[in-house]
């Protein structure tokens, strides 16, 4: 339909008044004819005023009034515009619908809260996971449970302090509220305008799975350490009762080595599936540390002690940390003893521990080895990983060492810093946030 421009309002307003006009004249009453035009023509705009405020207001039908001239094109407009509303709505209402299907085949919980901690919506497997009630039928509904605080969901300080930090890479294991025996994950990340969205997950299963793998892995090298013992045991034995020079002196050497190798291999296992299994950090146990670097030093220098080496330990005597010793001397004692192990002879190792301003206590080894190539910097810290197979074997090196870092560096929720240029040598370091930190 064209739209009523101002040329057709004149033309219907001449339409209209020039016949009055010309009547007026001709019979002498201009005046009296004119005012009861106007006059008509205020009645007739008041009706369909009326008819419009009524149909506005009052009638409930989508059907719109029927009007004449310039208000049978305001009602068409109005017409125009209704269907344009309905559409938009009803395409709206489709997307919102899809969305909503979609989030709730999902197989994680969802819930989106305000940056002020109010939550807006959640899908039904949250509610299921966390236990809480909505209080409506349609998924927006903002009745629900909007307004409450997030925090609520889960009573627990450990959930409130990860919510604070608000950081999207890291994620909190946490028992449910409702069900004692099923673990949730929970992540959270950006989402919209000032908004955050809660992902909450079950991981009960993977959970029971990574301790079944880590019991077996336990148990099979607990029960291969006895067998081991009492073969290296016989081995020495036999060696004292040969003569060095003999071929099976040498023979028996070589065995000798090789079960040191694999009790050496055993041992690693456990304390990785250990430090695996390991919760939190123990907050009630205060680590010596500097303590710790003084044995770590001494042994350092026996291992390298027919290489030259120029070792240099720089040791904050007052920083301490909090948490297991075994774990501590495990990181610290496989950089240490790495470097010692990786460096040619007359090379030069530093060692450091000290409180770095704000960040917290900073560990690092430094070589001038024979570094690392760039391509193997990011798989060092997987299992069974080495550089240089005979190398390692040289060393008597497992591939286990930098794994067992790794891990128990992420109960202290940092990272092991590599860097690492080939010919020059190399740094591992990290630095414990400083809550772990103490000064006696
Ligand atoms: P391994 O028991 O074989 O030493 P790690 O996990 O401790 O296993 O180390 C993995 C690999 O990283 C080693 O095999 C070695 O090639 C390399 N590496 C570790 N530390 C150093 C270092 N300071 N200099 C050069 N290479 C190193």
């Amino acid at each position: 339909m064209k739209p009523f421009t101002a040329k057709h309002q004149a033309v219907a307003l001449s339409a209209f008044y020039l016949p009055v006009i010309i009547l007026g004249m001709f019979f002498n009453c201009l005046k009296e004819l004119l005012l009861l035009a106007f006059f008509g023509h205020i009645v007739w705009h008041y009706y369909y005023l009326y008819k419009l405020n009524n149909w506005l207001w009052f009638n409930k039908s989508t059907i719109l009034p029927k009007g004449q001239l310039d208000w049978q094109h305001a009602f068409n407009g109005l017409h125009n515009m209704q269907q344009r509303y309905r559409k938009r709505r009803n395409d709206l209402a489709s997307i919102i619908r899809r969305f909503s299907e979609g989030s709730e085949a999902l197989s994680d919980g969802v819930i989106v809260y305000a940056k002020n901690g109010g939550i807006v919506w959640s899908n039904r497997l949250a509610q299921f996971q966390l236990g809480f009630k909505r209080n409506d039928k349609s998924a927006f509904s903002r009745k629900e449970i909007y307004g409450e605080h997030i925090t609520s969901l889960v009573p627990n300080p450990e959930f409130v302090a990860f919510l604070k930090r608000d950081n999207p890479v890291e994620t909190l294991e946490l028992p449910s509220p409702i069900h004692a025996d099923q673990l949730l994950e929970f992540s959270v990340m950006p989402y919209a305008k000032h908004k955050r969205l809660l992902i909450v997950r079950d991981v009960t299963s993977y959970r029971a799975m990574d301790e079944m793998r880590r019991h077996f892995i336990a148990n099979v090298s607990h029960e291969l350490r006895t067998p081991l013992t009492v073969l290296q045991g016989y081995i020495e034995i036999m060696e004292m009762q040969l003569d060095e020079k003999s071929q099976q002196a040498k023979t028996l050497h070589i065995l000798d080595q090789q079960t040191s190798r694999m009790c050496a291999l055993v041992e690693q296992i456990m304390t990785l599936s250990k430090v695996e299994g390991a919760g939190s950090v123990d907050l009630d146990m205060i680590v010596n540390v500097p303590m710790l670097l003084k044995q770590i030093e001494n042994e350092a220098r026996e291992l390298g002690k027919n290489k030259g080496l120029t070792i240099e330990f720089d040791v904050n005597p007052k920083l301490r940390l909090l948490g297991d010793e075994m774990q501590i001397r495990s990181v610290m004692a496989n950089l240490v003893y790495n470097a010692v192990n990786y460096t040619p002879a007359n090379g030069s190792i530093k060692v450091v521990w000290c409180l770095s301003c704000k960040t917290g206590g900073h560990f690092s080894v430094v070589d001038n080895g024979d570094g690392i190539a760039a391509e193997h910097i990011p798989h060092l810290t997987e299992r069974f990983y080495r550089v240089d197979e005979s190398r390692s074997r040289d060393t008597g090196g497992s591939g286990l060492g930098l794994s067992i870092v790794k891990h128990t560096l992420s109960h202290y929720g940092c990272e092991l810093k590599i860097k690492s240029q080939l010919g020059e040598g190399s740094q591992f370091s990290f630095i414990i946030p400083t809550r772990y930190l103490v000064e006696k």
